[in-house]
């Protein structure tokens, strides 16, 4: 069976990159019957932080992006590394190497100036005993000469001369394992088959390679995916916006709308471009993965989501609207989600993000009597304030407060009074609202229910 894993270092919140990579390793393995798995790559100890593991799985739980076993955290799994390294020394493709920090830094200069690669003194020498008490690092020998080829499946065929790389060490002299010998022991212990992440890993791929062979395992595939780029086509960086997950859920985009622009970041089927998470766990393949890197595009992504606000159902969308009034300091009343709810199908078709939904439905939320804005005031006197008057009279003997009704009763009445519906709107509006912004005025009362419509057109005419 297919297995495949997200392996984030946990130094920051999760990027959409991450999640990217993340998803692709997901719907891959789902469109398979087979397992994605988390791994938490916390070896770094000075850059690893527990803050950092909560936004990533934060991040992940928003996208609804579930490991289908407990992650496993790789600094846990240091002894099990270090007895691989002893049995890669066992059978002569690691050793120990004795030289000081210094020195190491001395013949890499040295190798520099003379334009060949480093190579440790001890690859060939053996050890006399008296090293014993000496620190040492454990270094891969890898073959030489030779090549190593990587089968990438979106890369293609890659592949290095074992020359140009290096001795990598596998254990520093703390005993601390090093990155790229983790990665192959844990990806190997959790029967991953599937390596899918970004293509900064490219060259990590033939370093665990050799580590595989060497070890007599056979290799995952390799899949490295271009880094996302911004919308001008330079490296995603700070000035483009918004990069860690979580801020684009506070920028009110919905998770599914997410997930779905996030698998079209690289990756295509068609010219489809809005599908649900069934579809693109049957569809996502490696082979539609492009070489070159993604472009984010922020209009794209509004249109994606304004998809997916108009699929969402009403009481769930309320839901979401009303934690973000809350988060925004905004008092709730015990009828706002019953309102919000009936607000959302005239809202939420043109709307593109949850926050644009949250400053539409404002006016839901305002408590009795209003505030009306001043320049409103004029309008709900005189001859103008007798008007509206008039309507809400008329209002109070009407029964059915729904929006196709009332859009008629209100026509009907403008009719009556022989003005243009130019003439009363604003008025209404602003007594229903304080602000004089929502949507249309049928629209409105329906929204806020006959009791609260009719309660404060008679705050605003007192
Ligand atoms: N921990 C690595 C990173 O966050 C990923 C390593 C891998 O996927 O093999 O870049």
């Amino acid at each position: 069976t297919v297995v495949t894993r997200f392996a984030p270092s946990p130094t920051g919140s999760l990027h959409i990159g991450g999640a990217r990579t993340a998803l692709f390793n997901y719907l891959y393995a789902k469109g398979r019957n087979g397992k994605f798995l988390i791994r938490v790559e916390d070896t770094d100890r000075e850059r690893s932080t527990d803050e950092a593991v909560k936004a990533i799985f934060d991040g992940l739980s928003w996208l609804e992006l579930f490991a289908d076993e407990e992650p496993v955290f790789q600094f846990s799994r240091a002894d099990r590394h270090r007895e691989v390294v002893q049995t890669l020394l066992d059978s002569g493709h690691a050793y120990r190497d004795y030289t000081t920090a210094e020195e190491t830094g001395r013949l890499r200069d040295e190798a520099k100036a003379e334009r060949r690669s480093f190579e440790s003194p001890w690859r060939d020498r053996v050890a006399a005993g008296l090293e014993a008490e000496q620190p040492f690092v454990v270094r891969f020998r890898r073959p030489l000469p030779g090549r190593v080829e990587v089968q990438d499946e979106v890369q293609g065929a890659v592949s290095w001369d074992n020359g140009d790389l290096d001795d990598l060490v596998l254990l520093r002299s703390d005993g601390a394992p090093t990155y790229n010998l983790a990665v192959v022991v844990d990806d190997h212990d959790m029967g991953v088959t599937h390596v899918i992440r970004g293509d900064d890993h490219l060259n990590n791929a033939a370093r665990q390679s050799l580590i595989y062979d060497a070890l007599g395992w056979p290799r995952p595939s390799f899949a490295h995916i271009p880094l996302i780029h911004g919308p001008d086509g330079a490296k995603l960086s700070k000035r483009h916006g918004a990069q860690a997950v979580h801020e684009y859920a506070e920028m009110g985009y919905l998770p599914e709308a997410m997930r779905n622009y996030l698998a079209r970041l690289g990756w295509a089927h068609g010219d489809d471009e809005l599908f649900s998470d069934e579809q693109a766990q049957e569809w996502f393949d490696l082979s539609g993965v492009g070489k070159a890197p993604a472009r984010l595009d922020f209009d794209k992504l509004a249109h994606v989501n304004a998809h997916w606000m108009r699929l969402a159902a009403d009481d769930g969308l309320a839901k979401q609207v009303l934690d973000l009034h809350l988060a925004r300091g905004h008092v709730l009343g015990e009828d706002d989600e019953v309102r919000l709810t009936r607000a959302m199908p005239f809202l939420k078709d043109r709307a593109k993000t949850l926050n644009e939904l949250v400053d539409q439905t404002a006016f839901v939320l305002r408590r009795r009597p209003l505030v009306i804005f001043e320049k409103a005031l004029p309008l709900l006197a005189g001859e103008s304030g007798e008007r509206i008057g008039r309507l809400r009279d008329r209002l109070k003997l009407f029964a059915s407060w729904d929006v196709f009704a009332l859009e008629a009763e209100l026509k009907a009445f403008a009719e009556e009074e022989a003005v243009g519906f130019g003439k009363i709107g604003p008025a209404v509006r602003a007594a229903l609202t304080g602000d004089g912004i929502s949507p249309d005025i049928a629209k409105t009362l329906a929204a806020l229910g006959r009791e609260e419509s009719l309660g404060r057109l008679d705050d605003a005419l007192q």
